[in-house]
């Protein structure tokens, strides 16, 4: 595929304090950019990373026809390149993208824009476990036109930042009783730009009582369990593991299926039903509820310390040894390259 680069002159990489990074606030010197007009994609262009224009009446900005994902690259000892399961990546970006009614990126243009983007900005992914280069693919809607309909023009872009071994600190979370993230027959399932600003609000009622995220029920009778703002969520009750089914409200998080299968593969009882708020509740009580952690590229597996449900609050306990920990070092080992990958998850680039 053609893919015509125009390189920076000068890399700002020499600025960058790689061992102080705020997630998400630097960004390499390239970005990829492919249009999508007239029922087609064109050729994609790597350019320099920087402002773009768009007409103020691009859809995007109305009526939020956005889709995202997010994916890291990770650097071996001897400096070869490696995804992680990016064709379920490009598989999703396509599903969130239908359900916005939007077109379908052939896959081609998304591996092959990532590895040579990849490879033009090589010198920002620093080796090393738990350095790793975050991308951003996106999709949005171009067109300048505000009636409410569906855009005719679209820019899929990937631009990348990178990323130490993330540490969200002590998390606690508020099980929703009253907000709703998704419902029945609606966008959940997507990562859909619109799903993370109709959070901020409820969250930011969270952060004034303490908490830093919540745990989404659904929104019918908020009595189940669902998922976190950007995490899928798992419970172990005595040495058993539980996460709940994927369905239109929740996002199918690749870390989450591949926790599932590793949880197989090393014969841990796991369970992936539907879980009831006063369950996990009634097993706090007992003292059987052993670990609650969120499942996510960014922090990959991120242990959460308590919770609190209505009036309920819960503080996990400390354990020598958790699944979280299994699962995070089992995982960062296939994806920087330091153990078997038997499932073809680990894809050089
Ligand atoms: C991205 C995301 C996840 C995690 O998905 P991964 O593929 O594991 O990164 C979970 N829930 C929501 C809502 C998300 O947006």
């Amino acid at each position: 595929m053609d893919i015509k680069i125009q390189q920076v002159e000068t890399s700002k990489i020499e600025s960058v304090d790689f061992s102080n990074l705020s997630f998400g606030q630097v960004f390499t010197d390239h970005m990829l950019v492919c249009s999508y007009t007239n029922g087609e994609w064109e050729s994609p262009e790597i350019i320099p990373y920087g402002p773009m224009t768009f007409e103020p009446s691009a859809r995007v900005f109305h009526y939020g026809q956005a889709v995202f994902e997010g994916m890291k690259a990770y650097k071996d000892d001897d400096g070869d390149i490696f995804l992680f399961r990016p064709d379920e990546s490009i598989k999703r970006l396509n599903a969130s993208s239908e359900r916005l009614a939007m077109p379908a990126l052939p896959e081609e243009i998304f591996h092959e824009g990532l590895k040579q983007l990849l490879h033009l900005d090589t010198e920002w992914i620093k080796k090393g476990f738990g350095n790793s280069l975050y991308l951003r693919p996106f999709v949005i809607a171009t067109e300048p036109a505000i009636s409410a309909s569906p855009s005719n023009d679209y820019k899929f872009i990937i631009i990348c930042s990178p990323a130490q071994s993330y540490y969200a600190g002590e998390v606690r979370v508020v099980v929703a009783d009253k907000f709703s993230r998704a419902a029945d027959g609606g966008v959940g399932y997507a990562k859909a730009a619109g799903n993370y600003a109709s959070q901020f609000y409820p969250t930011s009622l969270a952060h004034k009582e303490g908490y830093q995220q919540i745990i989404w029920t659904d929104a019918n009778t908020h009595e189940y369990m669902e998922e976190a703002g950007t995490m899928n969520i798992f419970f172990r009750i005595g040495d058993k593991l539980i996460t709940a089914p994927t369905n239109d409200r929740i996002l199918d998080g690749i870390t989450r299926k591949s926790i599932i299968q590793l949880a197989k593969d090393n014969n841990i009882d796991i369970e992936v039903r539907n879980i009831k708020v006063s369950e996990i509740r009634e097993a706090a009580e007992k003292g059987e509820l052993k670990e609650l952690f969120g499942s996510g590229t960014a922090a990959v597996v991120n242990p959460i310390k308590g919770f609190k449900h209505k009036d309920f609050t819960y503080e996990l306990p400390e354990l020598e040894s958790t699944y979280a920990s299994f699962f995070k070092e089992k995982l960062m080992n296939i994806q920087y390259n330091k153990s078997e990958d038997v499932h073809g998850w680990r894809v050089k680039v």
